[in-house]
């Protein structure tokens, strides 16, 4: 029979356009959980504590591609930079020059998204939508030589109103697109992750190319 969890799996990918990534967000969910999706076929797994990531990393395959989606505090660094593929949650500059140093100290080159703030939320971290277009264009990015600026990511408003969750991620896509089109585009500026297990369906039709799905991935109903 089937696991749940691959089933889960199975559903969500039949949604997933091919060329979209489906980040299984696996935070807090015991390494069982994981190695099950593992099983139905995913690679990208996303984790928000350091210490559980690290941890998670040394009792799963190796080839698993890990995310970070936390806010990851600059004394973190060592346990997150060495094993993932993405730091998603890039939200301040500090973090950003720490990350830095830490990737010129250590022969690294660290891939991230800068974390945009679009919701509706007050208390969310990350960047404005308007300090990001200024950071790119300016080409202030360009001092982090040790750091690849990949994309954006962003989450819409915690609210059942599709229209505001809409306007949100239309709000991510312009800004995605202004700086691609940009002439101070990065070189390795390609992502969009915005959607999760409640609006990824949304998120899909405003140019998502990578989502990030934890609940729904590992509901047991
Ligand atoms: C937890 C989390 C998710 C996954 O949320 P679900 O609603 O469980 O799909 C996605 N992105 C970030 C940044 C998260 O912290």
């Amino acid at each position: 029979m089937e696991s749940i969890i691959a089933s889960n799996i199975r559903r969500i990918r039949a949604t997933i356009p091919a060329g979209v990534k489906y980040v299984v967000v696996s935070k807090y969910r015991p390494v069982e959980q994981l190695q099950a999706a593992y099983n139905a076929g995913e690679r990208i797994f996303a984790e928000s504590r350091p210490a559980e990531l690290a941890q998670k990393v040394q009792q799963l395959p190796s080839d698993i591609q890990w995310h970070f989606i936390g806010h990851l505090q600059t004394n973190k660094l060592k346990l997150v930079l060495p094993h993932c593929s993405l730091v998603q949650s890039v939200d301040s500059i500090h973090l950003m020059e720490a990350i830095e140093k830490f990737a010129a100290a250590n022969g690294l080159q660290v891939n991230i998204l800068v974390e945009v703030h679009v919701g509706a939320e007050e208390t969310k971290q990350g960047f404005s939508a308007e300090r990001t277009l200024e950071f790119f264009e300016s080409g202030e990015y360009e001092a982090f030589g040790h750091i690849n600026f990949c994309g954006l990511m962003g989450m819409a408003s915690h609210t059942d109103d599709n229209e505001r969750i809409a306007s949100d991620f239309r709000t991510m896509q312009e800004l995605f697109q202004t700086i691609s089109a940009s002439k101070k585009k990065p070189a390795h500026f390609q992502e969009l992750s915005i959607g999760m297990s409640q609006d990824y369906m949304i998120a899909l039709r405003y140019g998502a190319t990578m989502v990030r799905i934890g609940s729904a991935s590992f509901q047991l109903d």
